[in-house]
């Protein structure tokens, strides 16, 4: 069994070492953190063993004796079977703090959050935002939900991978990760609606940019996704299209059972779902773009 070195850092274990775990994973690492690393895929536990991390043979012997268990994996179903899979929840030990930074479902988190209160087990929701870039560069925003004293202690670990904001109890950060993404997502899809409707009108599509950039339709689509990933072609920043839809849904979701109007949200979940039904399921969410405007030469009205 691998023993970690002394430091003054909490013991991890980080479980999910996929496109955003794994560079989250090496600055915990680069920083001292002892990290002990689980992934089912054997091709992200290789890379994480390749970067000098030790790798274990599953989530429960990756959790034994860990002070903290930081889960980032694809939805609340994973880090659900996660907890549940052989001898995971007898190896976290009582006192311990699980934080979920995955994009998960609010309303799961908090009874999650119940059943593990019950084995005296802290449930801390940090999901992110930022993308690999700033997760490699450890400039992520982190979306905290959970009381005064169970976040208190993860908070240090928390700003060795960005800046941590406070969003409410538990479940919370959840809850504003869900519709930040909704907000993301209608921006995209707004962005390559006016884009195509710019270039058929003759305009350059750089030149088009430039102007909106410095000018009130500017966001973080226009400003990073178009001009890193849209107008390159490479559709590469690792934030898969099934991801960014399933965030959608639950930010729709939980807006439907608040009863909060959420009209212009759901249109924009529909035409994503669209996309995803005719994308290959690893599709990047910058895609949305491309497929619209193929789309578009098919039909004039997208998404119905
Ligand atoms: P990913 O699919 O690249 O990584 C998820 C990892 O979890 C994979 O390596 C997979 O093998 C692993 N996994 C799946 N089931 C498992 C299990 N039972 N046990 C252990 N490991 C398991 O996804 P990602 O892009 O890293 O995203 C992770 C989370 O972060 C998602 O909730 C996503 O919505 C969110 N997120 C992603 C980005 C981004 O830019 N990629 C940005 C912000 C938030």
């Amino acid at each position: 069994m691998p023993t970690e070195p002394m430091t003054g850092w909490p013991t991890v274990a980080f479980v999910g070492l996929g496109h955003m775990g794994q560079p989250m994973a090496r600055r915990l690492l680069g920083s001292g953190v002892p990290v002990r690393g689980f992934d089912v895929a054997a091709a992200a536990r290789d890379a994480w063993a390749a970067a000098g991390g030790t790798a274990f043979g599953s989530a429960a012997d990756a959790a034994a004796g860990a002070d903290v268990v930081i889960l980032m994996l694809p939805d609340s179903g994973v880090v659900e079977a996660v907890i549940d899979s052989g001898g995971f929840l007898d190896a976290v030990r009582p006192g311990a703090t699980v934080v979920d930074m995955s994009s998960s479902e609010p309303e799961r988190t908090r009874t999650l959050a119940e059943r593990l209160a019950a084995r005296q087990i802290r449930l801390v929701d940090a999901p992110v935002s930022g993308g690999v870039a700033r997760a490699e560069t450890g400039e992520l925003a982190i979306m905290v939900g959970g009381s005064d004293a169970d976040v208190a202690p993860v908070l240090g670990l928390l700003e060795l991978m960005g800046r941590a904001f406070r969003a409410g109890p538990v479940g919370a950060g959840h809850a504003v990760k869900a519709l930040n993404n909704l907000m993301s997502a209608t921006h995209l899809l707004i962005t390559a609606e006016a884009m195509l409707a710019g270039e058929r009108f003759g305009i350059d599509a750089e030149a088009m940019l430039a102007i909106v950039n410095a000018s009130s339709g500017r966001s973080g689509s226009t400003q990073n996704k178009w001009p890193n990933f849209v107008l390159p072609g490479t559709f590469d920043s690792g934030f898969a299209l099934r991801l960014m839809l399933k965030d959608m849904r639950i930010a729709a979701g939980l807006a439907a059972s608040l009863q909060s109007p959420c009209g212009l949200g759901e249109r924009a979940v529909q035409v994503w779902a669209k996309a995803a039904a005719e994308l290959s399921p690893t599709a990047d969410h910058t895609e949305i773009a491309r497929w619209l405007r193929e789309a578009a030469t098919r039909t004039t009205e997208i998404g119905t």
